[in-house]
């Protein structure tokens, strides 16, 4: 499942090939993914020059000089291919410019296009509640502390709350709770101060990471076949369960249920 560096690396690889282009064609092969594409997208996109590509949290955001945005999401397994030498069943939007072809590909449909205002895009009901970004300057130390300030609930599954930080996801969240030594299950509200100042690095150091290895595949983006979004990564902690904890501390990383997902963490060097 494409999670915030997944996105990133490819709201990056887009911007390389559209930014400054502008869309000739657009056409639907499906009526809808999720939800029924706009019903103006294909009139708004046509002739439309892109100006800029972004990401909020887990959306790709296709700034077009008419106002409006385009928003994706990837879903569960979406990705956009540059160039597809054949197409494939699941192309289901497709955007040319002068030079190149793009295709959103979705075989399992949870991912979403939509068309918002520009100007209003904080408005949009997806956005409104979301918290700052993880790699913006709104997370701060001050930030968390004032967000999980008497909360019960585990700081595993507050970290998950997008409305206290946007985009994260269950692999980074094990990662960098690993990183600051923080106990997954540990109440919120009782994580200390020096936690949360590991915390907010390893939040940033986690992600960074692996946007750094999503971008040794940039070198790709510009092959036939190219394809944006996957890559692998290697983790500290998650899916190691049973194995030693890379600290090298005696631990042995323990896999637990939290709110229906799995948690990886080390019982010695997490507390
Ligand atoms: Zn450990």
């Amino acid at each position: 499942m494409p999670e915030l560096p997944e996105v990133e690396t490819t709201v990056r690889g887009l911007a390389k090939f559209l930014e400054g282009e502008r869309i000739t064609r657009v056409v639907l092969n499906r009526a809808d993914l999720r939800r029924p594409f706009p019903a103006d997208l294909v009139q708004v996109m046509t002739g439309a020059t892109v100006s800029t590509l972004s990401r909020r949290a887990k959306y790709g955001l296709m700034h077009l000089d008419r106002g409006a945005t385009m928003i994706f999401h990837l879903g569960m397994s979406g990705r956009w291919r540059i160039d597809p030498e054949t197409p494939e069943t699941h192309d289901h939007l497709l955007l040319e410019t002068a030079h190149h072809r793009f295709a959103l590909c979705d075989p399992r449909r949870f991912g979403s296009v939509d068309l918002v205002a520009t100007g209003a895009l904080n408005l949009w009901p997806q956005f409104a509640a979301l918290g700052p970004e993880p790699l913006g300057p709104g997370l701060s130390v001050g930030h968390l502390k004032a967000a999980l300030k008497g909360k019960t609930q585990s700081i595993k599954l507050c970290l998950l709350d997008q409305r206290i930080v946007a985009g994260l996801g269950n692999i980074y969240v094990c990662e960098a709770l690993w990183r600051a030594g923080i106990r997954p299950t540990k109440p919120a509200g009782k994580v200390t101060g020096p936690q949360l100042a590991r915390l907010v690095p390893a939040i940033v150091a986690v992600l960074e990471a692996s946007i750094r290895d999503g971008g040794s595949t940039l070198r790709d983006y510009a092959a036939p076949s190219g394809e944006l979004g996957y890559f692998a990564s290697s983790f500290d902690v998650y899916g190691r369960d049973g194995q030693p904890c890379r600290r090298d501390d005696g631990g042995v990383i323990e896999r637990i249920a939290q709110g229906g997902r799995s948690t990886w963490f080390c019982p010695v060097c997490q507390k």
